[in-house]
């Protein structure tokens, strides 16, 4: 059997989000982005979206209880019986455990680039309004300014993709996140897959771990 229920970890803007997506295809099972789900429920104005407006602003996370309950709920969607790739959820240890106690894991992905290129990444990154796709304004350009190459949709700068909030996000980072690195690895769930290079690339290596017999 291979695993289907994944996690993907990793720093701010190391391509989770991209490689969830090559996942969706590959696997046929539906991608969890809390982040995804935030900016929704930001754009809709419903009470969700304004508490997690104001975290998210200031590059902080959002507070784990908001978190888990959203994606619980979510995980109960008859869409995730075959499986899912969790997105940007767990983002802390609290987090790990709520969700050890929702569902099993099979397998936990991190994505490692190192912080300056980070930074670089995610100063360029502009996000298509419609459909999430990312490009970026000197590694990944659209062929139209501004303008999505898949959907047509608006290419924008996401607020915490502002310099501030950057370095904000990353010290979120470093104190609650990384911690989940050792946790998982001890649960020997732990598959680590080097970042740097062309998504497709990336995603080449991401195949070749998941499909060893661990
Ligand atoms: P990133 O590019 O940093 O991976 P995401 O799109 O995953 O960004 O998330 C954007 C923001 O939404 C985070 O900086 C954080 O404020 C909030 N957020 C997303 N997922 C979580 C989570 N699991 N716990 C707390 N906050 C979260
Ligand atoms: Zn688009």
């Amino acid at each position: 059997m291979h695993s289907t229920r994944l996690i993907l970890l990793g720093p701010p803007g190391v391509g989770k989000g991209t490689q969830a997506n090559f996942l969706v295809k590959e696997y046929c099972i539906p991608k969890i982005s809390t982040g995804d789900m935030f900016r929704e429920a930001i754009s809709k104005k419903t009470a969700l979206g304004k508490t997690a407006q104001e975290f998210i602003q200031q590059g902080k996370l959002v507070p784990d209880d908001a978190v888990i309950q959203m994606v619980h709920q979510r995980l109960k969607n008859a869409d995730c019986k075959k499986g899912f790739i969790l997105d940007g959820f767990p983002r802390t240890l609290v987090q790990a455990k709520a969700l050890s106690e929702i569902i099993p894991i099979d397998g936990v992905i991190s994505l490692m680039v190192d912080e300056q290129e980070l930074i670089q990444r995610l100063e360029g990154r502009r996000t298509c309004v419609g459909c999430t796709k990312m490009f970026h304004a000197t590694f990944s350009p659209p062929k139209k300014d501004n303008v999505c190459d898949d959907c047509g949709g608006e290419l924008v700068q996401r607020q915490d993709d502002y310099r501030e909030t950057i370095q904000k996000r990353f010290v979120e980072y470093r104190n609650l996140t990384k911690p989940l690195l050792k946790y998982y690895e001890e649960q020997k769930l732990l598959k680590e897959v080097n970042g740097l290079g062309t998504p497709e690339e990336i995603f080449e290596r991401l195949l070749l771990i998941l499909k060893q017999p661990s």
